[in-house]
C-alpha cells in the first residue's frame, strides 16, 4: 500500500476494538486499523504465530497499541485467552474487525469440481467462515450494548471467479453467516456486516492462481477502471463501525470499484488489458 494519510478526527474516540487478520503492513486488516487508529479508536491486534509477530508487533507498536494475543482461529484455547485477556485488560469492547481466511494452495487452482477435497472443504469453511461465527459470539459476550463487527468478503461468493474455487464457497457461508449474526445481536444494536473488497496485493491475494490476470482484468473491466484502493475499505470499515452506520446491518457492502456491477465491460480497455 502506498503511503497515505487516513484522515483523522474523533468518530471512534471512546471505542475500543480487537483487530483480528494484521500479518503485513499490506494486510486490509491494517488500513482499516490505521483508519479507526487516527479516528481515535483504542485497539488491539491478534497475531497468528511467532512468525507474524515480528511484523505485526512494531505495526501495533506504532500506533500505541500494547494489547498484542497470539491467535489460531482452529485452536480453542487461544481463542479463549485472546477474549480473556481482552476482558482482562478493558472489561468491555465496542468493536471487532474479523479478517481472516485461508484455503490450502492447492484448493485455489484449476478445477473447483475435481480438485476440492474433504479436508480442504473443511478447513476453508473453518478458518474463513466458522472463525466469524466464534469470534463475534465471544466478542459479543464483553461487547458494549450498540457494538459493531465487520468482516471482509469478495465476489467470488457470487460469481464464479477462476481458481478462487472453495475460496468463493467459504466468502457465500461468511456473508450468510453475516446475516444470521446480525439478527442474533440486532436487539441489543449491535451491528455486523460485511465489505466485499475487489482485489488488493497481499500475502492472502498471492496464493490464488492467476492472480496477476485477475488484477488486471478487475482493473479494465471496473465501473472506474482502477483497482480497489485499501483506503476505501478502510473508510467503509470506518463507516460500518462508527456511529455513521447506525441501522445498517446484514449487508455485504461492495468496495470494488464498481466491478459488481458491470454486466459487461467496455471493450478497449479490457483488449488492451488482455494483450499486455
Ligand atoms: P492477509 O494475508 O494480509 O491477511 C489474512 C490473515 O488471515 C493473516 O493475518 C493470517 O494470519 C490470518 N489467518 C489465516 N489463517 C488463520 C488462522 N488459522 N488463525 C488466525 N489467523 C489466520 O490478506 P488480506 O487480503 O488482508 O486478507 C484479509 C481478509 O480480506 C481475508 O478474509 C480475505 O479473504 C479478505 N479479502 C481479501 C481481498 C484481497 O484481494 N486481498 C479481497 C477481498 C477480501
Amino acid at each position: 500500500m502506498a503511503e497515505q494519510n487516513f484522515p483523522t478526527g474523533d468518530l471512534m474516540k471512546g471505542k475500543r476494538g480487537l483487530i483480528m487478520g494484521v500479518a503485513n503492513k499490506n494486510s486490509i486488516a491494517w488500513a482499516i486499523a490505521r483508519q479507526l487508529a487516527a479516528q481515535g479508536a483504542e485497539l488491539a491486534f491478534t497475531y497468528q504465530g511467532d512468525a507474524l509477530l515480528r511484523r505485526v508487533g512494531p505495526l501495533a507498536e506504532s500506533i500505541g497499541s500494547d494489547i498484542l494475543v497470539e491467535c489460531d482461529v482452529t485452536n480453542d484455547d487461544t481463542m479463549d485467552n485472546t477474549f480473556a485477556t481482552l476482558k482482562e485488560k478493558w472489561g468491555k469492547i465496542d468493536f471487532l474487525v474479523h479478517a481472516i481466511a485461508f484455503a490450502g494452495k492447492d484448493q485455489l487452482a484449476g478445477s473447483f469440481v475435481d480438485n476440492t477435497t474433504r479436508e480442504g472443504f473443511k478447513s476453508a469453511l473453518d478458518i474463513s467462515a466458522f472463525s466469524f461465527v466464534d469470534s463475534a459470539r465471544r466478542a459479543s459476550e464483553i461487547m458494549n450494548d450498540g457494538g459493531a463487527m465487520v468482516t471482509l468478503t469478495y465476489l467470488g461468493s457470487e460469481r464464479v471467479v477462476p481458481n478462487y474455487n472453495v475460496m468463493g464457497v467459504a466468502k457465500a457461508a461468511l456473508e450468510a453467516c453475516t446475516r444470521y449474526i446480525a439478527a442474533d445481536l440486532g436487539p441489543r444494536g449491535i451491528r455486523v456486516n460485511a465489505i466485499s473488497a475487489g482485489p488488493i496485493k497481499t500475502l492472502a491475494a498471492a496464493g490464488i492462481g492467476s492472480g496477476r490476470h485477475m488484477f488486471k482484468f478487475n482493473k479494465a473491466a471496473s465501473a472506474m477502471q482502477d483497482n480497489t484502493d485499501p483506503m476505501g475499505v478502510a473508510g467503509a470499515a470506518l463507516y460500518l463501525l462508527s456511529d455513521l452506520g447506525l441501522s445498517c446491518t446484514g449487508e455485504t457492502h461492495h468496495v470494488d470499484g464498481g466491478f459488481h456491477a458491470i454486466g459487461m465491460p467496455q471493450e478497449t480497455p479490457l483488449k488492451e488489458a488482455l494483450a499486455d
